[in-house]
């Protein structure tokens, strides 16, 4: 994201974040939390300052205190009673072993004598084992001990633990209110632009921001612009050399939006549209038959589920069969 920021640049987050505090104050919390996002909405400060409140020993208000020994602690990110539990590099999900490992610190006595704090990130990539040994934890924690699990709203966890946790969803703002908060950063774009960036990454704010960042829309300008060049011919096969295979999934994201709104603007949905920076790209695409723009969207969702799914795809090829195949599209 290139800058970190506080919870305070994220006036959407200020009130749920009091909310979320309050028990706390009356000393009435529950011990575990479920807080589903979506991604790049401020999920990352928002429960970081929640733990650190968690933490805090001085605090009698719904901020930390920033001066104990506690927050400064934390604040150079060496707390003892604190915990995070996340998919490590290269593995697909969180195994038993970290979840054990974990569990056998937190029945020690807490280091700095308040409580202690763990986060589990992308809690869904528990495998069930992990899940299974992680509730037994929750149903009988040690005393004064907290557990925050996060994740991607589309991300699903056992009904074992949503059952045992206080569940919890980060709002997002309402589109008005994010195309306001991008301007300030970035005033060069017009309104069209800012919304765009927002409706193709559900909402989020930050999302957005990374989208906006110059090279990364510049890419995107370049593709949609390819993609007006080559379709009146029907010369998919001219975008491969303007594909990396590292970007394949982010341009078949970004074509597959473009189709919708296709398929919205022949439906006469066209107020619904993701892409308003895009409009006479959308209508070119919209000059298709409806099986064509569906066997489209079908081609190339297919091939990012694979992506997803197949391990040792050669991406290359994938990309050369996609745009190849794009162009028999009848
Ligand atoms: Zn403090």
């Amino acid at each position: 994201m290139g800058y970190v920021m506080q919870l305070t640049d994220y006036p959407w987050l200020v009130t749920p974040y009091q909310q979320l505090v309050a028990p706390i104050l009356q000393q009435r919390a529950h011990h575990a939390f479920l807080l589903n996002y979506v991604p790049g909405s401020g999920e990352d400060a928002f429960i970081t300052q929640f733990a650190k409140r968690l933490l805090c020993q001085q605090a009698t208000g719904s901020e930390p205190c920033q001066k104990c020994h506690s927050c400064q602690l934390f604040a150079v990110d060496n707390h003892p009673d604190y915990y995070q539990v996340s998919c490590e590099k290269n593995k697909h999900a969180i195994g038993i072993d970290q979840i054990r490992s974990m569990t056998s610190k937190i029945y020690e006595k807490s280091q700095q004598g308040g409580n202690k704090v763990i986060w589990i990130k992308q809690a869904a990539l528990m495998t069930e084992a992990a899940a299974n040994a992680l509730l037994k934890t929750v149903e009988e924690p040690p005393t004064n001990t907290y557990f925050i699990l996060s994740d991607d709203h589309n991300h699903t966890l056992l009904p074992t633990i949503h059952s045992r946790c206080f569940g919890y969803f980060l709002p997002i703002p309402a589109l008005d209110v994010s195309v306001a908060w991008l301007k300030e950063r970035y005033p060069h774009y017009n309104d069209n632009e800012l919304a765009s960036a927002l409706l193709l990454n559900e909402n989020a704010p930050l999302a957005a921001l990374a989208l906006l960042a110059v090279d990364k829309w510049q890419q995107r300008k370049q593709f949609c612009a390819t993609l007006l060049a080559i379709l009146p011919n029907n010369d998919y096969w001219s975008l491969a050399k303007t594909i990396d295979a590292e970007q394949f999934i982010e341009r078949i994201n970004w074509f597959c939006s473009l189709l919708s709104d296709a398929l919205k603007a022949k439906q006469k949905a066209g107020r619904f549209i993701i892409n308003r920076d895009e409009v006479p790209l959308v209508r070119l695409l919209a000059r298709q038959q409806m099986s064509q723009i569906i066997q489209l969207y079908d081609l190339w969702c297919d091939a990012r589920d694979k992506l997803f799914t197949v391990t040792g795809l050669n991406k290359e090829l994938m990309i050369y069969n996609v745009l190849a195949q794009s162009e028999l599209v009848k």
